[in-house]
């Protein structure tokens, strides 16, 4: 096989310099995850960039829960996030919260204020933002700014205890109102929140903002190389701020491009008010771009992990194409899947009439044609079949290679049949083929005759009913980031994201303890699902077989 040289990318190239110049020692990444929601594709990519990066330099990561809104947080979400990274394959160092570092983010607040760098100020909310001022036009200075640090820390102090209301103060950095990047005028550092907090519980009221956490719990971690989408460039400048002015461990930002798919969403506050207005059935809704969603459908850790190798790290920002998602999760499941027989919803009766009525014989067909000395099944076969309705028709074209009348066709992995007679309803329906086979053309038997079409089926007395649901995109369309105006996101749901029918299935389908999806052949791949009970298997459409999706 011809090896391929691969470029380095830029994550790359720093990392290698950084450790080539001795800068540092080893590398520590972190995954920083707000438990406000369930990871989705496009946390996946920042899980593949910072284990990835950690695991190709022996260094390690940490999995930190940014967790300084406690109205939106959740342990639910905390106990999914970390089934999620497990399920991906990677295991972390340590579990951080960005809580279990309150109370020095409080003393270093302190120490700002001391030096004169921050102050309490009681304008409201609409002020504040109002007194920013525009990229043009600087701000102007809030008449609070010049409280003596005496003044502010005592009123600080009594923000801590709870004294005053929720956005009655709020504690911001002095920097500079006139400031060309509007980070550095005069962040919001602390709010007044009195809200309980999943893991502290009712010590604390108020809350640091995020531009006056994530650095220093990077700084206090000794994160090496901290990896953030671009829309958190503006926002380094002030991280730098932060660690210089407080004269920690210099921990360093990198911007990469977030992941953007067709058809698909992936903010969580939109896939939150999804899951609340009932419109899917949960976040692990096959239809969901979530990883428990993705999972029930049927998709692999390995084929996430190649779709994001294959996409790469670049810095700016793309649309990519949903299908090539689902190229990788075909590619992983055809080389790995087991295969088996299923005919779908409204079959069309095939009766053998010289095959001796009541006799069954039970063929060895490979579970992966790949494998063909690996695993098999056994398949049964007789004298009443059933097969696909779109695998017979009756005034066919030329090419057509499926099942027309005097026409023939080998039923997979057994005889070569003949449709000679075709039954119908009183409404023209076709409702059954009589057909003849031809004992000759049994594999294995040395004579191989050829026909140009193979068709799947089933045995009627030994197939099984199950459910199936066939998925589509759960959105129509194709840039969600350009939803018009005068239009709601939610306008854009298909309505035929989910159709559900019944299906009937070799027996063997129902043994099937591979633990991911099988391919119903010619048909697409299926994973089993939860929902299933002892009486009905129910399976989730993962993909469909092919599609004309090329791969450069
Ligand atoms: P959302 O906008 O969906 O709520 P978020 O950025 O607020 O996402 P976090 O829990 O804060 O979600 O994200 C954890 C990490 O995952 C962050 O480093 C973030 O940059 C990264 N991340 C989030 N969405 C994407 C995406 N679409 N592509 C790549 N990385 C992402
Ligand atoms: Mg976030």
């Amino acid at each position: 096989m011809e090896e391929e040289i691969k470029k380095l990318n830029f994550l790359e190239e720093i990392i290698e310099d950084d450790l080539k110049s001795g800068k540092h020692k080893s590398i520590l990444t972190r995954f920083p995850p707000e438990p406000n929601g369930y990871l989705h594709l496009g946390h996946a990519k920042s899980l593949c960039i910072n284990f990835g990066l950690a695991q190709k330099y022996g260094g390690k990561t940490n999995l930190r829960y940014d967790d300084t809104n406690p109205t939106k947080e959740d342990t639910e979400y905390v106990d999914a996030i970390k089934e999620d990274i497990k399920w991906l394959g990677f295991q972390w160092a340590e579990e951080r919260y960005a809580s279990d570092y309150f109370d020095q983010l409080y003393e270093w607040a302190e120490d700002l204020i001391k030096r004169g760098l921050a102050y309490v100020d009681d304008e409201t909310q609409e002020e504040i933002s109002l007194h920013r001022g525009t990229v043009d036009k600087p701000g102007t200075e809030s008449r609070y700014r010049n409280r003596t640090p005496e003044e502010n820390l005592k009123i600080f102090r009594e923000m801590k205890e709870g004294k005053y209301a929720d956005g009655e103060k709020v504690l911001r950095a002095k920097i500079d109102m006139a400031h060309p990047n509007m980070m550095f005028r005069d962040p919001i550092l602390y709010r007044i929140k009195h809200a309980s907090h999943h893991r502290t519980g009712d010590k604390w009221c108020i809350y640091p903002m995020y531009d006056y956490t994530h650095g220093q719990c990077d700084s206090i971690e000794n994160i090496t190389h901290s990896i953030c989408t671009l829309e958190f460039d503006v926002h380094r400048p002030l991280y730098d701020w932060f660690i210089e002015t407080l004269g920690i461990f210099p921990s360093h930002q990198y911007e990469f491009a977030r992941l953007n798919l067709t058809y698909t969403l992936m903010s969580k506050r939109k896939l939150l008010e999804l899951v609340q207005k009932g419109l899917v059935a949960g976040w692990d809704d096959p239809r969901m771009p979530t990883l428990c969603g993705v999972r029930r459908r049927g998709y692999t850790p390995e084929a996430l992990k190649a779709f994001c190798e294959k996409i790469g790290v670049t810095k700016h920002d793309q649309l990519m194409d949903i299908q090539l998602l689902e190229w990788c999760v075909r590619q992983d499941l055809n080389a790995r899947s087991n295969r088996y027989m299923v005919v779908s919803d409204d079959p069309i009766k095939v009766t053998l009439t010289n095959y001796p009525e009541g006799q069954v014989e039970w063929f060895d067909c490979p579970l992966n044609p790949a494998d063909p000395e690996g695993a098999s099944r056994k398949v049964p076969f007789s004298r009443n079949l059933l097969i696909d309705r779109a695998d017979f028709m009756e005034d066919a074209p030329h090419k057509y290679f499926r099942l027309k009348p005097d026409g023939e066709v080998r039923l997979k992995y057994t005889y070569i049949i003949k449709c000679d007679e075709i039954i119908k309803d009183e409404t023209g329906k076709v409702v059954e083929l009589k057909c003849s086979y031809d004992p000759s053309t049994r594999p294995g038997n040395g004579e191989w005759r050829s026909v140009k079409g193979t068709i799947h089926w089933v045995s009627t007395e030994h197939a099984k009913a199950i459910e199936v649901r066939n998925y589509d995109r759960l959105f129509t369309l194709a840039d969600m980031s350009q939803v018009p105006e005068d239009k709601d996101y939610k306008d854009f749901l298909n309505p035929e994201s989910l159709v559900i029918v019944k299906g009937l299935a070799e027996p063997a389908l129902l043994n099937d303890n591979s633990g991911i999806a099988v391919q119903f052949e010619r048909v697409g791949y299926y994973k089993k699902d939860p929902d299933s009970t002892p009486d009905l298997a129910v399976f989730n459409k993962t993909t469909a077989l092919k599609d004309s999706f090329k791969v450069e």
